[in-house]
């Protein structure tokens, strides 16, 4: 299983499909653009076991901004959406404006229509995050992909019923590590985030479950078996949550 992947974007990507397709149960591929979304449907196209959804990633949302209305109207025909979210490191600040602008639409949306699941960013922006969310109470269910936050804003995305998707690139730092241990164990699904995330220069592979069950297993002080199992079954209860199982 792997909650959040760019499959995409690989250079191979028709075969990453196929072995993620032999390899897992299920494959979240979050596109990063409404356009990016309706060319990757095309192209590779959904299967029982890849879900494609629209997204618009924060750290090209003034880029393209006029492909809000799509996304909007995409929105209407998928059960979930991705990437989106908003960023607030330095690199980004400057759109932030506009970053929410995408946002808050969104959510807006995703309530409108009567809920949808989210695979979000919220890289330094995490109390704006859950601001958003709590100002649209019936907008879903909230997956926070590769949680880098401080313990308090953790604490507040659990008491707000987040779920977080986790992959082995978070172990990298200590940070990562510590959050990791932190995180309510009932809400963690395993996500890749390749081609993006690496380790040891390669990209992360979407069927990296197994990596990111023995590094959680490290993390819990629990045998790795029983990570993998808190994993699949959380990626069940999630599955059933986003009405895909
Ligand atoms: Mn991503």
């Amino acid at each position: 299983m792997d909650f959040h992947c760019h499959l995409d974007l690989y250079p191979n990507a028709r075969e990453v499909y196929k072995e993620a397709c032999r390899r897992n149960a299920f494959t979240w591929l979050v596109t990063t653009s409404p356009k990016a979304f309706e060319a990757t449907s095309r192209i590779l196209g959904s299967s029982s076991n890849v879900l494609i959804t629209p997204g618009l990633h924060p750290e090209i949302a003034h880029e393209r901004f006029g492909e809000l209305d799509l996304l909007l109207k995409q929105i209407a025909t998928v059960r979930a959406v991705g990437e989106v979210g908003l960023d607030g490191s330095s690199r980004f600040r400057a759109t932030y404006e506009v970053q929410h602008k995408v946002f808050s639409a969104v959510v807006a949306r995703c309530e409108e229509l009567g809920g949808r699941t989210l695979s979000i960013h919220s890289r330094q922006a995490v109390t704006y995050v859950l601001a958003e969310l709590s100002m649209h109470p019936r907008f879903g269910t909230a997956v926070l992909h590769w949680f880098s936050g401080t313990a308090a804003e953790l604490k507040a995305a659990d008491a707000q019923g987040c779920w977080f998707s986790v992959g082995p690139a978070m172990f990298n730092s200590k940070s990562g590590r510590a959050l990791a241990a932190r995180l309510p164990r009932d809400r963690v699904v395993p996500e890749s985030d390749g081609p993006f995330a690496q380790l040891g220069g390669k990209p992360i592979m979407p069927w990296s479950m197994p990596e990111t069950a023995r590094y959680l297993a490290e993390a819990w002080s629990v045998p790795i078996d029983n990570a993998m199992h808190v994993l699949e079954n959380n990626s069940l209860r999630l599955l059933d949550l986003m009405q895909l199982s």
